[in-house]
């Protein structure tokens, strides 16, 4: 049986968006690096024009040829700004005609379209593989240690995926569906799970500073990471603690860095048989306004000198939030303009 006009554009979407990952490099740069597909640097590598507007009922337009360029709405929260410029980056490299484009979705390659045009469903699939592709999943699932069976059907993990992956919850569970990670079945009960309450159980009494802003939960898996959010996240931060030895992680550190740490908890095993066991110390704090910089905590015995040999903890924070309008700050950097 022939393949139907969407598979077959599916399917040339997809290779194409794997084929602009090879002529970037993005695979080791993004798994070496941030951990997160950087869209809008690759629309300035790729020399594409993309400026960012106060659109009010497009997410985004991509100009036809001869002009070829890119516009995204400032009204959207930055994963909605990351999906609307990777599918208006489909147009371009399929070499669609122009397009407005009111909606988009971010379903990936294998649901049914309900009548969608031929290009905005290839734009679509361009989108999901290039932001979403199988090898992200994996880096992210290796180097948290997570497996399919014990935390991918656990909605909690699965949004902690998502922000470092830089997409929606709901985006990523299609993700896990699309690269056959997880059957239908279960990315539908994923699906059920409520963001708003995930964030509301990591974050205890203490909200984000709204209700887009998100709940990051880093443990010792994210030492060297480097955190893409908003300005108004809150910082969870799990780490063993070698308690019986007297060590301690340095709180004060996070304070002096501007950080307001809103809770600070050792949780102990009473246990006998886990005596000498290490306890886990977990922080809830704001990040200082501006939310960019690093931050390096260190695991050191309060009566000893810090020495280098001390564990340590450090995390880069980029939590500028959606791009505000004009030029990308990916483009500005290129250009030297400081944002
Ligand atoms: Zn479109």
């Amino acid at each position: 049986m022939a393949r139907s006009p969407i598979a077959t554009a599916r399917l040339d979407a997809v290779a194409a968006a794997k084929r602009v990952h090879d002529e970037l490099g993005l695979q080791s740069r993004v798994t070496q690096g941030e951990g997160l597909i950087d869209v809008f640097e690759a629309i300035a590598e790729l020399d594409i024009p993309l400026v960012f507007k106060p659109l009010d009922t497009a997410l985004g337009l991509c100009l036809p040829a001869p002009l070829r360029g890119i516009i995204v709405t400032t009204r959207r929260g930055l994963h909605i700004q990351r999906f609307t410029a990777a599918h208006e980056l489909g147009h371009v490299v399929l070499n669609h005609r122009g397009s407005v484009d009111l909606d988009i979705l971010e379903r990936g390659p294998l649901v049914p379209t309900g009548g969608r045009d031929l290009q905005e469903v290839a734009a679509d699939a361009f989108a999901a593989e290039f932001l979403l592709p199988r090898w992200l999943y994996r880096h992210h699932i290796q180097s948290q240690g997570w497996t399919v069976a014990r935390h991918l059907r656990n909605p909690d993990i699965v949004y902690q995926l998502s922000l470092r992956m830089g997409a929606s919850y709901e985006a990523t569970c299609w993700g896990l569906f699309s690269h056959q990670i997880l059957p239908q079945g279960e990315v539908d009960q994923l699906r059920k799970a409520q963001v708003a309450r995930l964030k509301a159980t990591l974050g205890e009494e203490f909200k984000p500073g709204n209700s887009w802003a998100d709940v990051w939960r880093l443990t010792g898996k994210d030492d060297g990471a480097k955190i893409v959010g908003n300005p108004d996240d809150l910082i969870r931060i799990e780490l063993s603690e070698a308690a019986g030895s007297g060590y301690q992680w340095q709180v004060d550190a996070l304070r002096k860095a501007g950080y307001e740490v809103l809770s600070d908890r050792s949780s102990f095993s009473r246990d006998p048989l886990l005596y000498g066991a290490p306890s886990v110390r977990t922080l809830i704090a704001r990040p200082p306004a501006g939310g960019t910089g690093s931050l390096t905590m260190r695991e050191i015995q309060p009566w000893n000198p810090e020495t280098a040999d001390d564990p340590a903890f450090s995390v880069a924070l980029s939590l500028q939030g959606p791009e505000t309008g004009g030029l990308s700050r990916a483009k500005r950097r290129r250009l030297g303009i400081r944002s």
